[in-house]
């Protein structure tokens, strides 16, 4: 049987969990400063060192934000939660527990909709998403450099101990690497979107999971799944996931049972490794955090954030797509890109020509910044002037050549584009007996390639327009050079 028809005799069955750390001025329990990096143990307290008869206090930033991307993702935000102690052997925890949310998470439900490449929108239902405390953070170093001589030990550094963390649960209901990437970058740019995380996967603000089973095509039973750790980046995710699919399919065609366990990727080999057996399920003891009240939610807050939320992704993809007729890939690579997409709705508006607007914002302009590596939206053509040179466009009183001349000045500081048009007398000549001219002339002066066109060689037509566009110098609108130049040669 060939790969694929084995590929096909299996469904792939893929949960995610991604742990966000969130964007607060402040650590979740106490009044570190939550920042990324800086020298080992400098950004700790009594409270994040679990120091005894410290108490904690919660990140009030932190629990809005969980609510605003549950809200964003349709979840349902009970009156209740509460925090719970994980007791388990952290090395890398000082108070050997972790503050989590076991039972009563802040969020319930909802679903990521996410889009693919050809445009296809569909989503993933969330289990939950709940707000906990990041660990710190350990390194291991083997033994011999000197620092202890002859044994391995292990760094710890607690900057990153007591970080708002977020962690949403996705159901297993994910069934390709592809749409496992699609549902992550769309997790990804709403919750940047909210403002609520950086969301950096070579940071660590943004960390994730998955969980991979396999089952005969068409049952309804879940495999035994696996759970991969250590993807550094959605490329890694795929490949892992793709790679981790594929081991399975070989286990079970070679009548191998897949056993419960967390599998480490390896990047650099491009294969998973066997970390730990999960037969067993940890007993970490859960119970609420007596040094915490419970959480309650007024229903007043939560339509104050319901009422605060932007435009989410995926609703501005649906527009841009059926409203604005881009494609897929064009709308994606606008809502990738805040500045540009926010400067492209400004020419929208100004000019009311989405296409147009897409063609220079995406087109001529991109090409602009590129090539002086300035972004476009800090750059000195303003939207209201582009949207300016679109209707200068749109009514004909310019041609694209004389566009992207001006757009290429306007670059450069030359200002409203209207005003250069009046000033050096650029608009298009639409005037037929003025063009009539400019043909005649340049039929007069190139005899010899009149001649080849009438013997049949009509591929010089394109010299003879060149020739007239050059002589009324650039301003003749090309489409009725081109009508007049056929009716000449023919007659
Ligand atoms: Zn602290």
């Amino acid at each position: 049987m060939s790969q694929t028809l084995v590929e096909r005799k299996y469904q792939a069955v893929i949960g995610i969990e991604c742990h966000v750390e969130l964007k607060t001025a402040t650590k979740m329990f106490c009044g570190c400063a939550n920042e990324f990096g800086g020298e080992p143990n400098t950004k700790v307290c009594p409270v994040c060192l679990g120091m005894p008869g410290a108490l904690p206090v919660a990140n009030g930033v932190a629990i809005e934000h969980v609510i605003a991307a549950g809200l964003a993702f349709g979840a349902q935000i009970p009156a209740f939660s509460k925090f719970d102690r994980k007791n388990y052997f952290y090395p890398d925890m000082p108070k050997d527990y972790q503050i989590s949310q076991y039972d009563m998470p802040l969020t319930l439900g909802g679903e990521v909709k996410f889009w693919r490449e050809d445009g296809t929108m569909s989503a993933c239902r969330l289990v939950r998403i709940h707000l906990e405390e990041d660990t710190g953070k350990s390194t291991h170093a083997g033994s011999g450099d000197g620092r202890i001589a002859g044994s391995a030990y292990s760094l710890v550094d607690f900057n990153r101990a007591g970080v708002p963390l977020m962690e949403c649960v996705s159901e297993p209901e994910i069934h390709s690497a592809e749409d496992a990437v699609a549902y992550l970058e769309a997790l990804r740019r709403t919750l940047l979107q909210l403002g609520v995380s950086d969301v950096k996967m070579e940071e660590g603000s943004l960390r994730c999971d998955a969980n991979v089973s396999i089952r005969p095509a068409g049952a309804t039973d879940l495999g035994t799944k696996t759970e991969i750790k250590n993807m550094n980046s959605f490329r890694s995710v795929h490949r892992a996931i793709e790679t981790e699919i594929a081991r399975q399919i070989d286990i079970v065609e070679s009548g191998g049972r897949i056993v419960q366990e967390t599998r480490g990727w390896d990047e650099q080999k491009g294969d998973t490794h066997s970390m730990r057996s999960k037969e067993l399920a940890h007993d970490y003891r859960y119970f609420p955090d007596p040094d915490l009240v419970p959480l309650e939610i007024s229903p007043d807050t939560v339509e104050r954030i319901r009422a605060s939320l932007p435009e989410l992704p995926w609703q501005r993809f649906e527009r841009y797509t059926a409203k604005y007729g881009l494609e897929p890939k064009q709308a994606t690579q606008l809502i990738d890109n805040a500045a540009l997409a926010d400067y492209f709705e400004r020419v929208v508006t100004a000019s009311n020509h989405p296409q147009q607007s897409k063609n220079f914002v995406l087109g001529e302009l991109s090409r602009l910044a590129n090539e002086t590596q300035t972004p476009v939206a800090g750059s000195k053509v303003s939207p209201e002037h582009l949207a300016e040179l679109i209707a200068l466009v749109e009514a004909k009183t310019i041609n694209s050549k004389i566009a992207k001349e001006l757009l290429a000045r306007m670059w450069d500081g030359a200002g409203s584009p209207k005003s250069l048009v009046e000033k050096e007398g650029l608009a298009q000549t639409s005037d037929p007996s003025a063009i009539e001219k400019f043909v005649d002339e340049v039929i007069a002066a190139n005899e010899k390639v009149v001649a080849d066109y009438k013997a049949g060689k009509t591929n010089v037509a394109g010299f003879l327009v060149g020739q007239v566009m050059k002589a009324s110098r650039g301003k003749a609108d090309p489409a009725l050079v081109n009508e007049l130049l056929q009716r000449k040669l023919s007659s």
